[in-house]
């Protein structure tokens, strides 16, 4: 199929109680990994790429890759690009094929920040594109940008509601606990400020930083009205824990498609094993 605009997709999740997976890719084995896996579990599913790895890959390069692989299988497959602070580089996406982006404005002050993603929320909407936006800041490290524990800050029901309205966004990330990275001690979320932000804010709710999230806490939060789950770190661990395998096995292994086969099986697993979780298995043949 081609890429298509997630919204309808997340309103369709949120109306059945699932979520849609959403994983960063890194390279043409993490894409593969993503697309099989979702396809073997007959979900619909998110590409995203940070500017990181639009910087190490190339956005014409992730895109023809992604496009390509979406045409192989009959299941929905948008393409996103994740915590994006830059304008210019979120039109260069849409001119390429991204089929959603998420503009980044948390480091700039409340007024900034609106005026920021309105913009670029007027942009998109013209290019068929989806917009996700964020509200409250979670805290960790996603790729270039690091938010200290003690700057993350929590999403307000009532100002989301107000971003909402103010900027035009098709779908909003919240800050209720999770952080980007690897945690340090079980994460706590804050499940009444969802749902209470769920009461105010009628776009469909992200939930970033999932990766070490206990799962029984991921249901919670579908249940409560996430619909789309991020997922990053969680690759990345078992890529680079298959490489160092093969090498610990063959220490003078230099085919790359034998670590990288080996990455990319491992990465496919996580892949199956999170779209479970989200519920949203067998959900692209009720699409
Ligand atoms: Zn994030």
């Amino acid at each position: 199929m081609s890429l298509m605009n997630p919204l309808e997709l997340l309103q369709k999740a949120t109306e059945e109680g699932v979520a849609v997976a959403a994983f960063n890719v890194h390279n043409l084995e993490t894409i593969q990994a993503v697309v099989e896996g979702a396809a073997e579990e007959r979900a619909p599913v998110m590409i995203q790429t940070t500017p990181g790895t639009l910087q190490h890959a190339g956005i014409p390069y992730i895109a023809a890759c992604v496009r390509e692989a979406a045409k192989l299988y009959d299941i929905p497959i948008a393409l996103h690009v994740d915590h994006c602070p830059s304008y210019r580089t979120i039109v260069q996406c849409i001119q390429h094929g991204y089929t959603s982006v998420m503009i980044d404005g948390s480091k700039l002050s409340y007024e900034e920040n609106v005026k920021l993603v309105r913009k670029a929320a007027e942009t998109a909407h013209c290019a068929g594109v989806a917009v996700e936006g964020e509200l409250g800041r979670i805290g960790g490290t996603e790729d270039l940008l690091t938010v200290d524990e003690r700057e993350a800050t929590f999403t307000v029901p009532s100002e989301a509601k107000a971003f909402v309205e103010a900027t035009g966004i098709d779908s909003l990330a919240v800050a209720i606990g999770t952080a980007h990275g690897e945690y340090h001690g079980e994460p706590k979320l804050d499940f009444e400020r969802l749902t209470a932000i769920r009461q105010k804010v009628d776009v469909p709710l992200v939930l970033h930083g999932a990766s070490g999230v206990p799962d029984d806490s991921v249901r919670e939060a579908i249940r409560r009205g996430i619909c789309k789950i991020n997922i990053a770190t969680e690759l990345k661990i078992p890529m680079a824990e298959a490489i160092r395998e093969c090498f610990r096995n063959n220490p003078k292994e230099n085919d790359p498609r034998h670590y990288m086969g080996a990455a990319k099986e491992a990465v496919k697993e996580v892949v199956r094993k999170k779209i479970r979780l989200c519920g949203s298995s067998g959900f692209a043949s009720r699409w």
